[in-house]
């Protein structure tokens, strides 16, 4: 877009893709999001369309027929998508997310044969840890599999999974105790399963039902829905990585790499906020003159530039760290506390300047307000952050006295 949230130091193969995305969020979802996200309706042409553009192999390696780029690269398209709409971003993230852990942890046979039909969006990945009693405390797990011969048999049930509906392959986080001893560690008697479903709702797979979707209060077009496995048999080769008991440990690393994609989401968000308010405040005139001649106006959209500003920095540095193979918990932690806490804050400045328009259907900012706090909550809440970077800091900066 313009001077805010630059990338310095992309290759040109980045600045292609990113160019392309900005080109296709500009031209075939910002005109249509509102829209459909008010009609709550999936947006089946904007997803063709993402896959035509390769996007749902973004980060798959060459190999398995994906495009093998980077997490910064990854992030940056996911920035812009959100910039559009939120909701699209979130069709991508759960399927991004199963993808990475698959590439991670998956087995040769379970990559060869999953990843190729993942790159071409033709199998679309829900990930599952939460359950109605959970979403932080994951290691409150109540779901278990059984071994019964060659299968498992899996009870329990899951509460909201982003793209519960639409995907036909669900990373499920379950409690497996067979093989581990009695007073186990509860993240260690946790197993992946991946279970392959038809996309739709009621019975999916016998055994597995998927309600319908929930009513959310934003981030709507995306379906969030419950998962109930009730004697669900699932193949012992579809354990993630062959062995069970590293779920726990599996689902961590899939969820840290999708704290940065939510940190991508609320610079997204922001920036559009951002744009909407800049243009709004240049046309609305009050007492003889346009409101962003006023200076409260403008102490606000300095203080909105440098949020996005600085939301996309340590975006951009989070997702750096990891491609350069160093750990990167404690910088994911912090830019997906820093951009959602000023993406909801940016977006309320945005809905200020609007004045009594904010409050109408009619403007894009209302639709903005209901998104901005699914990203306080998704991926960790804000409180759960602050525990990770906390409990790092304690970590680097161990007192030696
Ligand atoms: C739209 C949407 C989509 C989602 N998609 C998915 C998905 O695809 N897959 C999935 O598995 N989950 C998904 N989730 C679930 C999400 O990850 C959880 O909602 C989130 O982790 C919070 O869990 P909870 O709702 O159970 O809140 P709780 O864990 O019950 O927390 C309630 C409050 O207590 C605070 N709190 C909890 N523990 C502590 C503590 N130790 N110290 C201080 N404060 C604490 C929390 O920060 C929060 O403010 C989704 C949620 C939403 C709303």
């Amino acid at each position: 877009m313009s001077r805010l949230a630059q990338t310095h130091g992309l290759t040109d193969v980045q600045q292609e893709i990113l160019s392309t995305v900005r080109d296709f969020v500009d031209k075939e979802i910002i005109p249509v999001a509102t829209e459909l996200e008010h009609r709550d309706e999936y947006p089946q042409a904007i997803v063709d369309g993402l896959k035509e553009l390769g996007l749902f192999g973004l980060m798959i390696p060459e190999e398995y027929g994906g495009l093998g780029e980077s997490l910064l690269t990854y992030a940056l398209c996911v920035e812009e998508i959100a910039r559009g709409w939120m909701s699209v971003s979130g069709i991508i993230n759960t399927h991004f997310i199963v993808a990475y852990m698959l590439k991670q942890h998956g087995t040769q046979e379970q990559k060869d044969h999953f990843l190729p039909r993942m790159a071409a969006g033709d199998i679309r990945g829900a990930f599952s840890m939460s359950e109605p009693g959970l979403g932080s405390d994951v290691s409150a797990i109540t779901s278990k599999a059984v071994k019964d011969g060659d299968e498992y048999v899996l009870n329990g049930q899951k509460m909201w999974l982003t793209n519960g509906g639409t995907s036909s392959l669900v990373a499920v986080l379950v409690r497996s105790d067979e093989g581990h001893p009695e007073g186990t560690a509860p993240h260690k008697s946790m197993t992946t399963f991946l279970v392959e479903k038809e996309p739709g709702f009621g019975e999916v797979r016998p055994g597995l039902t998927i309600p319908g979707k929930i009513d959310k209060m934003g981030y709507k077009g995306v379906d969030t829905t419950e998962l109930i496995m009730d004697g669900l048999r699932i193949p012992a080769d579809r354990v993630l990585g062959g062995v069970t008991g590293r779920g726990f440990y599996q689902m961590m690393d899939g969820v840290e790499v999708g704290r940065v994609n939510v940190a991508a989401r609320g610079c997204g968000v922001a920036q559009r906020a951002f744009e909407l308010g800049v243009q709004y405040a240049q046309q609305r005139h009050t007492f003889g003159k346009a409101i962003a001649q006023h200076q409260a106006i403008q102490f606000k959209l300095a203080e909105m530039a440098t949020k996005v500003e600085a939301a996309h920095a340590m975006m951009v540095n989070a997702a750096r760290k990891k491609d350069s193979g160093e750990r990167n918990d404690l910088e994911a932690g912090m830019a997906k506390y820093l951009a959602s806490e000023y993406c909801k804050e940016v977006v309320e400045d945005a809905f200020r300047i609007h004045g009594g328009y904010g409050f109408s259907k009619e403007y894009e900012i209302e639709r903005l307000y209901r998104e901005a706090p699914m990203l306080l909550i998704g991926e960790g809440t804000a409180e759960i952050q602050k525990m990770i970077i906390g409990r790092r800091l304690l970590e680097e900066y161990r007192f030696q006295g």
